[in-house]
């Protein structure tokens, strides 16, 4: 794929980014650049692709991404390396996912190089937007919007994918803490539906469930399965993992209403590489209860690119509520969100080769 760059004529003065990007909070402040791919099937599929300034989009009002949701994302993130550089982590398991969403959402594959190639593209013109705040990382947003102006329900023939860069703070300011979940009534994924995609339609249906949970006081909404409303699924945008007291460990089969993680496959594997036995297993609400109340459930652990791995101190539902462990942080989330950590930062050996520096 060949790309094009624009330079921004007129980039954010560099004191002012300099300023803003030590504090960048998340999902509010973005690089000077973007890059986009049309894809045409009149014109033989993707087009060549353009590094441009960061500007809003011209959409046709009858862009089916605008009435059917053909919509879907990525996200991942650029760490700030010891001597300076930076890497990517895993990025082929977020092209892979991405191609997988497509297939769901009835969109067009974008060759996994080419996915990466964008992602290099625009790191290259962008790097001096890295956060200088401590913990900080480049949040990158790769998407596809269906373009095509045409009112029938079918698969568009004419679609953008886009790469924009937004620098993220450190989501765990001072003290982590652990965070408290709500049990929703409102179920996330049917079986046969998108639950495994990640499209934008998902995220539409969890507003108001994650609402619910804010205004009951909770961090976060916690899914149970659609059918018989009893098996852990996933919390709004993490994957979990419960941890007993002989070593065994339990996160949710993928059957095909959880997002697969890229965080979750990542901790699969170093639990392993600890010894741990980690099955991938229904567990339902009823034993999650009566685990936390025996004792022998140590620790929950949520997981994703945001937070990385964070602990799970509280549920609560129409039921009532209970307290995992002391309602803290275990040695297992703390231990692992280290490891994972020092991994993508590059402080921690990468025996999987799972950083790509960019
Ligand atoms: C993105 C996402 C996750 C976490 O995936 P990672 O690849 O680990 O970031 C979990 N659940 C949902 C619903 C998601 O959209």
């Amino acid at each position: 794929m060949h790309f094009t760059t624009q330079p921004h004529p007129a980039p954010m003065p560099a004191d002012q980014r300099d300023e803003a990007l030590k504090d960048p909070g998340f999902g509010t402040l973005f690089s000077d650049h973007m890059v986009t791919i049309d894809y045409d099937e009149a014109k033989g599929g993707w087009q060549d692709g353009v590094v441009g300034p960061r500007a809003p989009i011209m959409l046709d009002p009858a862009a089916s991404v605008l009435h059917y949701a053909q919509e879907i994302f990525e996200g991942m993130k650029a760490y700030r390396q010891p001597d300076g550089g930076m890497a990517l982590f895993r990025p082929e398991a977020n092209a892979a996912r991405f191609n997988a969403s497509a297939a769901r959402l009835a969109m067009p594959a974008l060759p996994e190089e080419t996915f990466i190639e964008a992602i290099r593209q625009l790191l290259s013109v962008d790097r001096d937007w890295f956060p200088t705040v401590e913990g900080g990382a480049l949040y990158l947003r790769p998407f596809m919007i269906a373009t095509e102006a045409f009112l029938g329900v079918r698969p568009a023939r004419q679609y953008k994918f886009m790469v924009i860069a937004s620098p993220a703070g450190n989501y765990f300011k001072s003290g982590a803490k652990a965070v408290s979940i709500w049990i929703s009534d409102y179920t996330r994924a049917a079986p046969g539906g998108t639950g495994a995609a990640k499209c934008g339609g998902n995220y539409a249906a969890s507003l108001v469930p994650t609402g619910q949970a804010f205004a009951k006081g909770h961090d976060q909404v916690l899914f149970l399965d659609a059918v018989e409303r009893k098996w852990v699924e996933e919390l709004g945008g993490m994957n979990l993992f419960f941890v007993f007291d002989d070593g065994r460990v339990i996160t949710p089969r993928l059957t095909g209403t959880i997002l697969p993680g890229i965080t979750r496959d990542s901790l699969i594997t170093l639990l392993r590489e600890e010894g741990l036995e980690v099955s991938e297993a229904m567990y339902s609400i009823d034993q999650w209860r009566e685990d936390a109340a025996s004792g022998r459930l140590v620790e929950v652990m949520a997981c994703g690119t945001a937070a990385v791995v964070t602990a799970v101190g509280k549920v609560a539902g129409p039921d009532g509520a209970f307290t995992i462990g002391a309602g803290g942080i275990g040695q297992t989330t703390a231990r692992l969100r280290e490891k994972l950590v020092g991994i993508q930062t590059g402080t921690v050996a990468d025996p999987h080769g799972w950083m790509m520096r960019v």
